[in-house]
Formats: structure tokens, sequence, C-alpha cells
């Protein structure tokens, strides 16, 4: 029998970064987790933090966040770049709700940028953009680094793992694993998709499911910029920071026209680079039990139009995979509490690289992340805290 102060079930970077800010607190952390390694959809991702994209109302939790990120990546040496993310205006529908959104939010969340300076920063002199959009408080970080780089980190400043150990029950304290029992005073449990294995009422609640995402790694020519992020007009009606302005629906109606292709496959079209090339996507499909097989004209689709932004003529494809993440059919954060001493938190949309320090702090009850928008006093407690923005 094994007692501690907290017990984390999930080495994803919801898991991890609770377990790195308890660790700050200096309480003793174990961290269980059936794979040998993480390999969740905290590493499948673009690593595109995107704070700005996220709806108003959550964008303390999401600047709390970012100083999350900035305090790992300063402790563990994960490459975390302070480059924004880039929105070419392809269309005037597109132009118009950047226009909007940067005088919603001001210049430090927002620079307009003409349609040179955009096609220089993305690297395609022949874009032929109308305008753009720089976002320069977003972050990135290299999705296959950074969950095993801190998890390493933690393991060596005395947090426990304890891998390839499936947890098969969480009660008052007890974490029951197919190893033996384990004891804290609080357990978090943070399994992404195996919420419904560990806890089916709770999944069936929120009609948890699987969201695929087919995505492509390919070469980064020279011509790209080096610690590009990529958003698009698909991004504009996708995030609801961007979807709350009011030309978004004529973008929605404009997209709907000129490419149904990718409406259809319900695109966020994309495009971050990592040190292996540029991670290319994505689609969204939904299902209880997803195909297993990528649809190759789903993956052509998204390559051919992202080559076509990017002026990349004969792209290299090394990688291919089918991405998987929690969804809900109701909210975008499940944050419970089935006993006293157990908390349960998952992320049910495509946004919790984006947010996982800031509801850790919200999960340990806010800890001393010092941010640059500080939690206001009437920010709601974690339980009330609804997501609106994938
Ligand atoms: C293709 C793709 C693109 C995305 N793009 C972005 C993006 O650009 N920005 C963004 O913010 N988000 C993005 N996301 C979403 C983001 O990746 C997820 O929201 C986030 O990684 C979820 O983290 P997690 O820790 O909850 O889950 P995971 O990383 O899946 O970790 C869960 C862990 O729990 C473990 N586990 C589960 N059940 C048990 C059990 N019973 N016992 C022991 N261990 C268990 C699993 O082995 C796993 O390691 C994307 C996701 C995908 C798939």
């Amino acid at each position: 029998m094994s007692t501690t102060d907290l017990i984390i079930t999930g080495s994803g970077i919801l898991g991890l970064a609770t377990a790195f800010l308890a660790h700050r607190q200096g309480r003793r952390v174990r961290v269980i987790d059936r794979c040998a390694r993480p390999v969740g959809s905290s590493v499948q991702n673009f690593g595109h933090a995107c704070f700005t994209g996220q709806a108003d109302d959550i964008q303390d939790l999401a600047m709390t966040s970012r100083a999350g990120w900035q305090q790992a990546a300063a402790a563990t040496g994960i490459w975390a770049a302070e480059t924004g993310s880039y929105i070419p205006a392809m269309t005037e529908p597109e132009l118009r709700v950047l226009q909007e959104f940067a005088d919603h939010r001001g210049p430090d969340q927002a620079r307009l940028l003409g349609a040179e300076e955009v096609a220089s920063a993305v690297g395609n002199p022949n874009l032929g953009a109308v305008g753009g959009a720089h976002l320069p408080q977003d972050m990135r970080v290299d999705p296959r680094e950074a969950a095993p780089a801190i998890a390493r980190w933690l393991a060596d400043r005395g947090v426990e793992f304890t891998w390839n150990t499936t947890v098969t029950e969480v009660a008052d304290g007890t974490v029951s694993t197919n190893r033996g029992q384990f004891h804290a005073e609080q357990v978090v449990v943070c399994p992404g998709l195996g919420l419904s294995a560990l806890f089916p009422s709770i999944a069936e609640a929120h009609g948890v499911r699987t969201c695929t995402l087919v995505m492509s790694l390919i070469e980064r020519p020279r011509h790209i910029p080096t610690g590009l992020a990529l958003l698009t007009g698909t991004s504009l009606a996708r995030y609801d920071g961007f979807a709350a302005m009011p030309g978004a629906s004529a973008l929605r109606e404009d997209l709907a026209q000129r490419e149904p292709e990718l409406v259809d496959v319900i695109a966020n079209l994309m495009v971050t680079d990592i040190a292996d090339g540029l991670l290319i996507g994505d689609s969204h499909a939904y299902s209880l039990s997803p195909e297993p097989f990528i649809d190759e004209t789903i993956a052509d689709l998204l390559l051919d139009r992202v080559t076509g932004i990017l002026g990349i003529d004969a792209p290299v494809v090394s990688q291919r995979w089918l991405g998987h993440y929690a969804d809900s059919t109701d909210t975008n954060l499940i944050l419970e509490h089935p006993d006293e001493r157990t908390t349960v938190a998952v992320v049910t949309s495509g946004i919790g690289m984006t947010l996982s320090f800031g509801i850790a702090d919200r999960i340990l009850g806010g800890s001393p992340i010092e941010t640059a928008a500080s939690v206001t006093a009437d920010t709601p407690t974690s339980d009330e805290v609804v997501m609106s923005g994938r």
C-alpha cells in the first residue's frame, strides 16, 4: 500500500500540468498511466496554444494557462515559441471578421496586416490574400516533445510515475489498478478518452464521444519561415472568439459556397512548424466507435489547400495519422467531483493544449501562477467554468 498527497490518473498534458503545479506547491505527487509513455491526444496535435481565439469569457483562464506554459518552459527547457499566429484573409468576409476582431480585442491581441505583409510572414509572395492578421499572444510547443519532457523533468524531481498500469476504479482517496491499490489525500483523474471506461455515467451524461482528425507531417521547404503557425478562414468559423464577430455568419455562407468539401469534413485548416516538419490538418468526425482508417481523400484535400496557401508545389509527406480526442455534445470541459477527494477533469474539445495549465490551476484551487491578466474575484468556481471555443 502506498500513500501520497496527490494521485493523478493520466500523463497527458492535463495530468502533467496538474502534476507540475502541484509539485511547485510542494505536494508529493504520483502519476499513473496505462501506457509506458505519453501517447494520447497530447502528442498527436498541432502544439498550438490558441489563447487569442478563445471566447471573451474564458480569456482569464487562457491567460492563466499562458503563464503556466511560460513557467513550465522556463523550468523544463521545452521549446515554447511566442511567435504568435498568422491568419491570411483570402476573401473580403474573412478580412471583415479579422477587422471586427482586431477592433474588439485591440492591438495587443490582434494586429491587422496588409496583403504583402501577411504573404511575407507565411513565406509565399504569391499568396493572393486581401489582408490578414497576426495574433502575437498565441504560443507554440512541440507536441511530440512537451509532454514527455515535462514528465521526465518531474520524475527527476521526485514525482513518482507508475507507467503501464491501468486504473480500474477511483473512490474516496483509493485508486485501484491492475497492479494493486494506491492511496492519496486527493485524486485527480485526467483520462481523456479513458473517461468512458472509468466513469461511464459521467461520460454518458455529457454525451462523450471520440473526435477523429486526419493529420499529416510534411517536410518544411526552405521558403517557409521556421516557427510558423497559420490559421485560416475555417479557423475563424470554428474558434468562438472569432465566431462571435458579427461578420462570422457571412464568412460561413461564403465558405459553404467556395469550399463545400472543407465544410463537409468540418475542417479547421491549420499549419504549425515543429522540428520534424510542418503539421497539417485537420478534419473532424465524431463517433462512439470511430473508423480506424484514414480517408486518403480527406488527407489529400487538406494537403492540397494548405500547400496552395503556402506555395508548396511538391509536398513530401513523412507521416499521416488519425488523431483522437474526447468530445462532448454539451460541454467543452468536464470538471466534476464524484466524491470529496476525487476530481475528474476532461477537456472535451480540441483546446486542451491551450487551456491545460489554466484548468490545472482551477483543479488545484488557484495555485500561484502569476498572470498578465489576473483571475478576477468573481471568476466562476471550477465546476461552473464553461468553455466554448474549440
Ligand atoms: C489532431 C489533434 C489536433 C489538436 N490540436 C490542438 C491544438 O492545436 N491546440 C489545442 O489546444 N488542443 C489541440 N488538440 C486537443 C488536445 O490535444 C487535447 O485536448 C489534450 O491533449 C487532452 O489532454 P489530456 O491530458 O486530457 O488527454 P491525453 O493526452 O489523451 O491523456 C490522457 C492519458 O490518460 C491515460 N489513461 C486513460 N485512461 C486510463 C486509465 N484507466 N488508467 C491509466 N491511465 C489512463 C492515457 O493513457 C493518456 O496517457 C488536438 C487534438 C488532436 C487529436
